[in-house]
């Protein structure tokens, strides 16, 4: 082949021709299309055109991107609504957001291994709880919008009062109003608007109340009287609350709140047209077990040193499924890692000065606009005036003259929001737009109300690392406890965690993709337009369906998003009675979750022995449900990593009982440029762009999960009322029009380099991968399951349960000790316990792949000797891993050698990986709930503790 080394495929794959038909030699098959031919059913195999791009080099990418990110304009904007100018510190920037270390971690479901994640994220619940007075904040959210719609939801849960009304304040961003009515609706939650100011609206029983604070109008109202009567009507008190106004005024903790919830892109998240940024929501005591997503709690590991961890791990949607909390499984930790550091590096001061700043301007402004005499709507705010005038038009327009963009509201109220990356001069712009004197600092008093008293913050962590020098180091070597994809591989079962190349990176960060303001005018959007009307274009092709939204900025979102589309089309008929939702019991734990979600009833249908949909019990779930049925939710390729044979049928079935075929399409990464959904029988599918393409996990997000469905369907897709493109007349699942947009340049670039003959080779490669593994793990461990021709697609579950009758090794066991073999463990006990489920990807180099089959033998070898008593059962390498650096040093009393601990077979001792941690112990976490940074003495090591075991 000519000019491989311009050709992005050849760096995007791991292993060459020669080693890839090294695999293919001992799997007997001569050649990828050989393999293809064998592993895929003949029913699904697609073999017509595509009307992909050509392959274009790294370069001209770029040239592209660049040509393209160019007919963005970039304004300085004032419109507010939850979205903020802001200074990303550049030794965050450079050290987390563009560092492999932190973006291309998985979620931390491995502890040991992510210490230096889990510390940040810890970091940032404890500026949330002090931020907001409450006691316990998660890990993150998707987006504001989103959180309220999850506060409302603990509220229904957790409310004395049975009532199914919720009040929301007529001053909510209009997004969030628009997101809780289209999620309250399936629900059967009635929502009913009244002004925060006037509590005497509130004139019903209801199962809770939310308020924004500060409105989005700018003011700030007292409510604590407000919270009082909602909870004499047995309902939950909720705030949605702006963090950097926190620093200054009373938080609604200190007010009687019982959620607080928003979002924490201001502290130095850009704004990227939308997302990421990281949501966060924060509980008073008792309501801890009630909330959504992820919990990093503080435990301890074997010798009692203590250690971090996610906690109340059994809410998760894998094991409560219909009756989880909620269906979001990524979040958006990488966001949340940097806003938490945003707060680590300036500290309770600085973040209280920045505020002040940002009032002070913004009082100065409003000063300068009364003394032409402008009418302002509210006398205290924080950081939002909005003047009212009926020549709003026309100062607006004046405004953007000279790139200032203000909110206008309607054409007699504007709005204005001052923030971090608001000078003065932008000030003397914007007041001379008006016909007014340029504000000076002199000009500025405190229109604030109800100002907090209570410190903030006060932990070592938030008062230390103030210098750069003093941040880069705290952040290398928070990276430098974990494992990332930047140290080796991580093969998790359907995650797909496979390259994300810099090249896709790097667009992220300029200025045109990363300064627009999600509701932008149209005419400044038309290099994101281009983007996403392409980007679309392509995800069409590829799963074979007309109509595509970008909106939902995770999997789970795009499964309800899906699941409402369906639900839309029933009613739309007239089919009010068609809500049974029938999902396999081997689904992802979010399908159920986000069935209920979709106001959908959920049945399971079980699999057969070799991991199939039971043909037999399906049929009869069908015949029971009549014409309830809604819709069948199936994964493709199955999530026990196999190519169903029958799936073609299983979707007639379901279309010729009235059903809409809902298929999963997280692992995609099996079946691009081979089979396409819309082809073999799916109404509606998701992908996830942060597994097959190539957003990176970021710890456990962000994620792009975008909807793709046929064109009946397209009307009931995502909608936005504010979004700059034509979107259906139908709900939002997002706050911004297009979620998470400055990221979909990665997977942008990403198709435009591999073009489709390279997604084709990345198929086939992953698939030639994940059988190479199976096959040489065979005989050590039992596959599970295969499908045609004894070959599985992109994943391998082996099953470690004899090892554990026979032996006393448990999955837990493996997985730790692959960490002192220098890996990252497999997926554990999904979707089969006891099992471990094993994703290669194409972008694995052979030579890693080979040091992760030895690796597994050599543990199985271990694991033998456990077997014939050469080591007792509860002191043995396995047991005791993974080991850490001060175990060396302390005394040793085990019938294995130091050697055999830490450097085992094959381990290499130079590039050696020293977990920080010894195994945590998981229940002591559980039952002793801590959610904020324990105080520094806990962490002092004691002598006793490295000289004991
Ligand atoms: C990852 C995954 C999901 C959920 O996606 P998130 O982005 O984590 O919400 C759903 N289904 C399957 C099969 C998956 O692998």
């Amino acid at each position: 082949m000519t000019q491989q080394h311009h050709q992005f495929q050849f760096r995007h794959i791991g292993p060459n021709a020669s080693e890839q038909q090294e695999m293919l030699d001992y799997l007997g098959m001569a050649s990828l299309a050989e393999l293809m031919e064998k592993a895929l059913p003949e029913a699904i195999h697609y073999r017509g055109a595509s009307l992909l791009p050509e392959a274009i080099s790294e370069d001209d990418a770029l040239g592209r991107l660049h040509e393209i990110a160019s007919k963005n304009r970039i304004t300085q904007s004032f419109m507010g609504l939850g979205y903020y100018g802001t200074r990303t510190p550049g030794v965050i920037k450079r050290n987390v957001l563009e560092n492999p270390s932190w973006y291309t971690a998985y979620t931390p479901y491995q502890p040991e291994i992510s210490q230096g994640r889990l510390e940040a994220l810890i970091n940032y619940q404890t500026m949330v709880t002090e931020l907001t007075g409450m006691k316990t904040s998660n890990a993150s959210m998707l987006d504001e919008s989103t959180a309220v719609v999850e506060a409302m939801m603990i509220a229904k849960r957790s409310a004395a009062s049975e009532s199914n009304v919720f009040f929301a304040d007529s001053d909510l961003f209009p997004q969030t109003k628009a997101l809780l009515e289209h999620r309250a609706e399936p629900l059967g939650i009635v929502i009913r608007y009244f002004d925060a100011a006037n509590n005497q609206e509130l004139d019903e029983e209801c199962f809770g109340a939310v308020v924004q604070y500060p409105g989005a109008s700018g003011r700030i109202v007292e409510f604590e009287n407000l919270f009082a009567k909602v909870h004499e009507f047995g309902g939950l008190a909720i705030a949605t609350a702006d963090l950097m106004a926190l620093t200054l005024i009373t938080p609604p903790g200190e007010k009687g709140a019982d959620v607080v919830c928003g979002t924490t892109q201001r502290f130095g998240i850009p704004m990227g047209f939308g997302g990421p940024h990281a949501g966060y929501l924060a509980v008073r005591e008792k309501l801890e077990r009630t909330m959504p997503g992820r919990l990093v709690g503080v435990s301890v590991d074997a010798e009692g040193a203590p250690a971090y961890r996610l906690t109340l791990q059994t809410r998760e949607q894998h094991i409560r499924r219909e009756k989880a909390t909620s269906n979001i499984c990524t979040a958006q930790v990488l966001l949340a890692v940097m806003a938490g550091m945003y707060a680590v590096y300036h500290g309770p001061k600085n973040l209280k000065a920045i505020a002040l700043e940002i009032h002070h301007k913004t009082s100065a402004l409003a000063k300068v606009l009364v003394e032409v005499g402008l009418e302002l709507e509210h006398s205290h705010f924080f950081d939002t005036i909005r003047v009212l005038t009926p020549n709003a038009n026309e100062f607006y327009e004046a405004a953007r003259q000279k790139d200032l963009t203000m909110l206008l509201v309607d054409d007699e109220i504007l709005g204005i929001s001052v923030d971090e990356s608001t000078s003065w001069h932008h000030l003397a712009e914007l007041a001379a737009a008006f016909g007014a004197r340029a504000p000076r600092g002199e000009d500025a008093t405190d229109q604030l109300k109800s100002h907090r008293q209570s410190a903030y913050l006060e932990h070592p962590v938030f008062n230390t690392h103030h210098s750069e020098t003093g941040m880069m180091r705290y952040l290398k070597r928070l990276a430098d406890f974990d494992y990332a994809l930047d140290r080796g591989m991580i093969p998790l079962g359907s995650c797909t965690m496979k390259l994300n190349s810099v090249t896709e990176m790097e667009a992220v960060t300029w200025p045109e993709f990363a300064n627009l303001h999600p509701f932008a005018p149209a005419e400044d959007t038309q290099g994101y337009m281009e983007l996403i009307t392409e980007l679309s274009s392509w995800l069409s092709d590829i799963t074979g369906y007309e109509a595509v939204s970008l909106q939902p900025n995770a999997g789970s979102q795009g499964e309800l998003a899906g699941l409402l589309a369906i639900r839309g089309y029933h009613r739309s008929r007239g089919d009010f009675q068609r809500s049974i939702c029938l999902i396999p019991s081997s689904a992802h734990g979010t399908n159920a979750a986000s069935a209920v979600l979709a106001g959908m009833d959920v049945v399971v249908v079980q699999c057969d022995e070799d991991g199939n949909v039971d043909f037999h019990d399906l049929t009869r779930n069908i015949a029971e449900a009549g014409d309830r049925l809604a819709a069948l939710m199936i994964t493709y390729p199955s999530t026990h990593g196999v190519y169903e044979e029958a799936v073609v049928e299983i979707c007639d079935l379901v279309h010729s009982a009235g059903g809409q075929v809902y298929i999963d399409g997280a692992n995609t990464n099996a079946v691009v440029g081979y089979a396409k959904f819309g082809d073999f029988g799916g109404d509606v599918s998701h992908l996830n762009l942060h597994k097959t393409f190539c957003i990176p996990h970021g710890g456990g997000g962000p994620g792009v999960g975008p909807v793709v469905a046929r064109s009946h369907l397209q009307e009931f897709l995502p909608g936005h009322s504010m979004a700059q493109a034509e979107l259906p007349k139908y709900g939002p699942v997002s706050g911004a029009p297009f979620g998470s947009a400055s990221i979909l340049p990665i997977s942008w670039a990403y198709v435009q380099m591999m073009g489709n003959e390279g997604l084709m080779n990345a198929t086939a490669v992953a698939v030639l991968s994940a059988n190479y593994v199976a096959k040489k793990l065979a005989d050590a461990f039992p596959l599970l399951y295969t499908g045609k021709n004894g070959l599985i697609a992109h994943e391998a579950i082996i099953d470690i349960r004899p090892l554990q009758n026979e032996a006393g090794v448990g999955n837990d066991d493996v997985a730790k000790r692959l960490i002192d073999y220098g890996f990252h463990a497999p997926t554990m006990s999904f979707p089969v316990s006891g099992t471990l489920m094993i994703e290669p990807t194409e972008s694995e180099p052979k030579q890693e792949i080979d040091r992760f089959i030895d690796a597994m033998l050599a543990i199985r070898a271990e694991a033998q000797k456990v077997q014939d008593g050469d080591w007792p059962k509860d002191n043995n390498p396995l047991v005791n891993a993974p080991h850490t650096a001060s175990q060396m040093a302390g005394e040793w009393d085990h019938p294995y050698t130091r050697q055999e601990a830490v450097y085992p077979a094959g381990a290499e001792p130079k590039g050696k990986y020293w977990p920080p941690v010894r195994r945590i112990d998981g229940a002591f976490g559980d039952r002793n709930l801590t959610c904020t940074c324990p105080p520094i003495e806990s962490f002092i090591t004691t002598p006793s503790r490295i000289s004991s075991s």
